[in-house]
């Protein structure tokens, strides 16, 4: 009997897995394997022939992820997902599915470092240009558009900037010209459903938030089963011509008995096929366990951020704070409109003393870790501008809001007072 619910507490611990098929057991079994028995030489020629969905080998599928692809998809609404060794898998993959050699995609500018890296360089190598554009302009997205532009992509709350992306505003201009937005849903998940907004594609990772507990590191696509890629044929050839590394399949065409997963089928059995970029079955239990508490962790992850926003807004030795709800205008709006529960869990702020008092704020925080992550339960700083940010060049960084003595925050669950004792400290040392 499986449990059906609209709300992400329910979902997160119920959807997809009730209890092993085998051996009953509630927690989600590890496993651990790389290969599985085939019934008959009928049954394997049919899995292998796509007539039957089963497993195969754990490169490709796995009971273990399975859950938790399920449970993922489930939360943001989506017909499928497919889990992946990181965020940058996902993010690479997403695009890989629909990209070839001369294509391009229109990506907002407002987006993590490694991920600007990824576009502006390693894509470029393999021929697939990457088109910046401002967000604060959803009718960029259309200027920048041609025949060979594949998809739209950006993330819902970008880190650093913060500044919340116009989902519908982006989605209706691809609406319009045929092209499915990817979100980057990492650090608005629980707070934000980008399906609902009219995005085609989730590209995470689950490292941050979903894991919650920064012990594993792992991706996911999710399909919303939305776009119509039949309709627009001419722009999607590696979805609605034969495939010549699988007998010839037409994606679209192949799949259409299963339901609307076209891309997300196309991009487990040929790019996780080829490319191998799997995530092992031990860290998708990870995942699936600290999905399990996404919803209450956001709650507290946002009233402490909210706190450590107004704690650091009235301080004198702090310039800026970078927190959606104490942003105007527009981007006040944008916030409002799309993250739903709170303002989320990361604040950036800037000290007067620019780079210097950055550093001697860093090294003077006891509570707060030093290190290059966000979405763990602990509190975390760091100084983009030296660190995630540091390969991108001056201008780069301020496109993606990294300036000089910018100080991000991934604020943790530990009590508020101990919370704010810490930030006092690095401030008094400046
Ligand atoms: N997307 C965002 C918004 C991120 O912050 C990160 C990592 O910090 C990634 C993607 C990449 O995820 P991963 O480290 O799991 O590859």
């Amino acid at each position: 009997m499986s449990v059906t619910s609209k709300h992400a507490e329910t979902i997160v611990l119920h959807a997809g897995y009730r209890k092993d098929s085998a051996t009953n057991a509630v927690a989600v079994p590890i496993y651990q394997t790389t290969s599985y028995q085939f019934d008959s030489a009928d049954h394997a020629s049919n899995l292998f022939a796509l007539k039957e969905l089963g497993n195969i080998y754990t490169r490709i599928m796995n009971p273990t992820s399975d859950v938790l692809e399920k449970r993922l998809a489930a939360l943001e609404g989506g017909v499928a997902a497919l889990a992946v060794s990181s965020g940058q898998a996902a993010s690479m993959m997403s695009i890989q599915n629909i990209a070839q050699i001369g294509d391009n995609i229109v990506s907002s500018t407002d987006l993590y470092g490694g991920t600007w890296n990824l576009f502006a360089n390693s894509l470029k190598t393999m021929g697939i240009e990457v088109r910046f554009v401002d967000p604060k302009d959803p009718e960029a997205f259309a200027r920048a558009t041609d025949d060979k532009t594949r998809a739209y992509y950006a993330e819902t709350l970008p880190n650093p900037k913060l500044e919340v992306f116009p989902i519908a505003e982006v989605a209706a201009v691809g609406n319009r010209l045929g092209v499915p937005l990817i979100m980057d849903n990492t650090a608005a998940h629980g707070l934000c459903k980008p399906f609902e907004h009219g995005a085609s594609i989730i590209a995470s990772s689950c490292t941050k938030y979903i894991g919650g507990h920064g012990n594993s590191i792992g991706g996911i696509i999710i399909d919303s089963g939305k776009f119509d890629w039949e309709k627009h044929a001419k722009r999607f050839p590696l979805l609605n011509t034969p495939d010549p590394s699988y007998h010839g399949a037409v994606w679209t065409q192949a799949v259409k008995p299963l339901g609307p997963i076209a891309y997300i089928i196309k991009a487990r059995v040929t790019l996780l096929r080829d490319c191998g970029q799997a995530l092992s079955p031990f860290n998708a239990f990870m995942f699936i366990t600290g999905l399990e508490t996404l919803p209450l962790r956001m709650e507290r992850h946002c009233q402490n951020a909210a706190k450590v926003a107004d704690f650091l807004k009235g301080h004198p030795k702090v310039e800026r704070v970078i927190y959606p709800k104490l942003m105007a205008g527009e981007a006040r709006r944008r916030a409002d409109a799309y993250l739903k529960g709170g303002y989320g869990g990361l604040c950036g702020f800037e000290l007067k003393g620019g780079v210097e008092a950055g550093k001697k704020f860093i090294n003077a925080l006891a509570l707060f870790y030093h290190l290059a992550n966000i979405g763990d339960a602990r509190s975390l700083a760091i100084h983009p501008a030296s660190t995630t940010h540091s390969q991108l060049s001056p201008e780069e960084q301020m496109a993606t809001g990294v300036t000089p003595g910018y100080v991000r925050l991934s604020v943790g669950l530990e009590h508020i007072d101990d919370i704010l004792a810490d930030l006092k400290k690095g401030l008094d040392a400046v």
